[in-house]
């Protein structure tokens, strides 16, 4: 069980990578944290998210992780910002502090024409590396540097300082950060079926793995669903990792 008696999961949302969304309308790769059937984060805000979030819980959470500045993981952020806000809901945005930097100056730039700087539209939680942010009493994340085209954060989630969640984020195949992941008895990970210098490919994660503890290891970020993988187990949309268990620990 976890830490404390609260129910915790990690509901997704999307696999999708850069051009699902745009070419074929499946949500981009995105998750919510949800604590008691209550989504309490929301892990990145690409094309397609807004909906998919809509048709699982009704509406945005109000506190939302961004990774990177992707368009399949950022792409709805102005849109979500300027809409809560218009509801008096103020959103509240955690990412790494180069992450935020960019995200403000290039993502939300078609907000400057109302005249309102970015931090009218959101609390802004810019964060360094390996930092404890506290999302409830018992529950925190911690963001690491993954390996990307530019500047990325997966994280880990921590119940009462124990690690519980692994998520990867875009990242080519690295062991050193993937270790870094594998402390957690859940994991998620982006893997598609061709690696690049971006993403990992489903053989490299297959490879490590093979030389490590076992793992609740979930493949997301493939992008359609014929194309997950068959030889890991691939994240599907409406899919929910109850993270109360403790496999393979
Ligand atoms: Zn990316």
């Amino acid at each position: 069980m976890s830490a404390d008696a609260s129910r915790l999961s990690l509901l997704c949302l999307g696999t999708g990578r850069g051009a699902t969304a745009v070419y074929d309308g499946d949500a981009s790769s995105s998750a919510a944290l949800v604590v008691d059937g209550e989504p309490l984060l929301l892990v990145d805000a690409g094309f397609g998210v807004v909906r998919a979030c809509k048709a699982a819980f009704g509406a945005v959470p109000r506190t939302l992780l961004i990774t990177h500045n992707h368009s399949d993981h950022a792409a709805e952020l102005p849109v979500i910002l300027a809409a809560e806000c218009a509801r008096d809901r103020r959103p509240r945005v955690i990412a790494a502090a180069d992450v935020a930097t960019t995200l403000r100056a290039h993502r939300l730039h078609e907000l400057h024409s109302t005249g309102a700087s970015p931090s009218a539209f959101a609390d802004w939680q810019d964060v360094a590396p390996d930092t404890p942010i506290a999302l409830t009493d018992t529950l925190s994340l911690r963001l690491l540097r993954a390996r990307h085209s530019e500047p990325c954060y997966g994280f880990i989630v921590e119940a009462n300082g124990k690690p519980l969640l692994g998520y990867g984020g875009d990242s080519a195949c690295d062991a050193d950060y993937y270790d870094r992941l594998w402390v957690a008895p859940h994991v998620v990970l982006d893997a598609r079926s061709r690696a690049n210098a971006e993403h990992a490919g489903f053989t490299q994660v297959a490879a490590y793995t093979a030389e490590r503890p076992t793992r609740d290891l979930h493949i997301t970020g493939y992008g359609r669903p014929e194309q997950a993988p068959a030889e890991l187990t691939p994240l599907r949309p409406g899919e929910c990792i109850d993270l109360n268990g403790n496999p393979g620990t």
